[in-house]
């Protein structure tokens, strides 16, 4: 629980200001925190998100598609899975936008909202909602579970003790099986796992984000935004006077002191108070409610993630006492001091929105880029050609190795052919079944050789075209996709691909 003597002390020492203080941190010297539960409009906001996006988390890797799993990182196979579209190594670029346009739409959100993405959406702070309300019902509200701190041991602290401990483990292990049900098959991960049955290294993987979990929602909580996360000290550098914060309006909350709770006023307003106090009545509500531990009084802090448990807090006073709401309320440096109605569109805002733009056009020409198939010609490395067969008919061969990734969720047949320069003086023909199957997300290797004749073509005796002085072809090898008769469909769209190598000659 926050120290009251410690923001005792500050309310004693505050003066009788109207201004904003400068920042004190006011983190409980005892390292603990036993929040307070509190009820309202932001609380049932974030209950609400936190529960659809943990739902979501654990949903997806069950949502299947073309009878896959429609979002897979199979990492042994290197390929990401999205459902119909599947990622390579090699299209990992979309992945790298993709992050940094989620950077910039958070910068973009952070100028206007503050750190809405920390109270709000933040996998720590839902986790650790999440373990905070296993422990309320395992152990009781805040009075019971400081209570339980102080007790002796007994048979009712430690079998308490040991259901929560089982309870954070169990939703731990859930959630070790949830983050790796991303990278490895999701429906047969969990029955592997709780009947103990799973493969070393799964098992291994799934214990230690277990134990990540229960470390960080369980033990480390605040700690870790306090001093683990780097969101919360770089995000000042995105605010300015528009950005809406958790702010306290000490200029109407001023003097702050206790008084009486007069019946409930017919008309709210902030004039039914003693002489000489502001509408602060120092309850302490906003500070008990807070997850790390701080008196937002005290001014903007960066220990503050913008959850509004003390927005909730203080409406709940101020109504008990009959004064106007939001002396504490998400606003702007703006919006308190000087009356200005916030603004979207600043500097930073607009910067924000146009990296995210270029981020978003990125990612539209990757995937439009991204072929279907992929081919990579290898020429053999043992010989550089092979003369066979007796004369009249000779003939030149250049091996190479094809390697051709059907980067499809479906088998496909390609039909192989070798193009050459036009230049050329040889005919070239290829030995090859042309036409091979290739599984999906599979890749094959195909050697194939490519035959030459010795001389150049000549009509009537004379070459037909200008005798070449180098001793090798620019040969280009064209896979394109068709259906198992080998043709085009009409209503296919070409997919081809194509590499250039060389067929040398004596
Ligand atoms: S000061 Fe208020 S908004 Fe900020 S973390 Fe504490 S309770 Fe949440
Ligand atoms: S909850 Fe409101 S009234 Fe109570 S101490 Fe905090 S700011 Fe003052």
């Amino acid at each position: 629980m926050s120290d009251p003597a410690s923001s005792e002390s500050v309310s004693s020492r505050s003066p009788a200001s109207s201004a904003q203080r400068i920042p004190i941190v006011n983190v409980s010297a005892s390292g603990k925190i036993h929040v307070r539960e509190q009820k309202g409009v932001f609380q049932k906001i974030r209950q609400h998100t936190n529960t659809l996006l943990i739902a979501i988390f654990f949903l997806i890797p069950f949502i299947n598609f073309n009878g896959r799993q429609a979002t897979l990182f199979d990492v042994t196979e290197q390929q990401f899975f999205f459902f119909n579209t599947t990622l390579w190594p090699q299209d990992f670029t979309v992945l790298a936008w993709v992050f940094m346009a989620a950077a910039f739409a958070l910068f973009f959100v952070t100028v206007y909202f503050g750190r809405i993405w920390c109270g709000f959406l933040c996998p720590q702070t839902a986790w650790t909602a999440m373990f905070m309300w296993i422990e309320a019902k395992v152990e009781g509200n805040h009075h019971h579970r400081t209570a339980l701190d102080k007790a002796p041991l007994s048979v009712s602290k430690v079998s308490k003790r040991v259901s929560k401990h089982s309870a954070w483990a169990v939703m731990a292990l859930i959630t070790g099986c949830g983050f790796m049900a991303y990278f490895m098959p999701a429906r047969s991960l969990y029955i592997d796992i709780f009947s103990f049955s799973s493969g070393f290294w799964t098992g291994v993987w799934v214990w230690f984000f277990a134990l990540c979990t229960y470390l960080n929602a369980g033990w480390m909580r605040e700690m870790m935004c306090l001093h683990c996360c780097p969101y919360s000290r770089f995000q000042a550098v995105m605010f300015d006077s528009n950005t809406k914060t958790v702010s306290y309006d000490a200029a109407r909350g001023e003097n702050r002191g206790p008084r009486k709770r007069n019946k409930r006023q017919e008309t709210q307003t902030s004039d039914n108070k003693p002489a000489g106090l502001g509408d602060c009545v120092d309850c302490h509500l906003c500070v008990d409610v807070c997850p790390t531990g701080i008196d937002i009084r005290n001014g903007l802090q960066y220990e503050c993630i913008n959850c509004g448990a003390c927005v909730d807090a203080c409406n709940q006073t101020m109504e008990k006492f009959g004064y106007l709401p939001n002396l504490i309320s998400f606003t702007s440096e703006n919006a308190l001091e000087k009356n200005q109605k916030p603004s979207i569109w600043s500097t930073k805002a607009i910067g924000y929105a146009s990296a995210l733009a270029i981020m978003l056009l990125m990612i539209v020409m990757d995937l439009q880029s991204k072929t279907d198939i992929e081919l990579n010609v290898i020429r053999d490395r043992q010989s550089l050609y092979r003369i066979v067969s007796n004369e009249p008919n000779q003939v030149i061969e250049n091996t190479y190795l094809l390697k051709i990734r059907n980067k499809t969720q479906q088998a496909s047949f390609y039909k192989i052919s070798v193009g050459v320069d036009t230049m050329s003086t040889y005919e070239f023909e290829i030995q090859t079944d042309k036409l091979v199957l290739i599984k999906a997300a599979e890749q094959l290797e195909y050697p194939v050789t490519v035959s030459s004749s010795v001389k150049p073509i000549t009509v009537g005796g004379s070459s037909t075209k200008q005798v070449p002085t180098t001793s090798y072809d620019a040969v280009t090898f064209i896979v394109t996709e068709v259906n198992s008769a080998g043709e085009i469909a009409s209503s296919q769209t070409l997919n081809q691909v194509a590499q250039e190598s060389r067929f040398f000659r004596p």
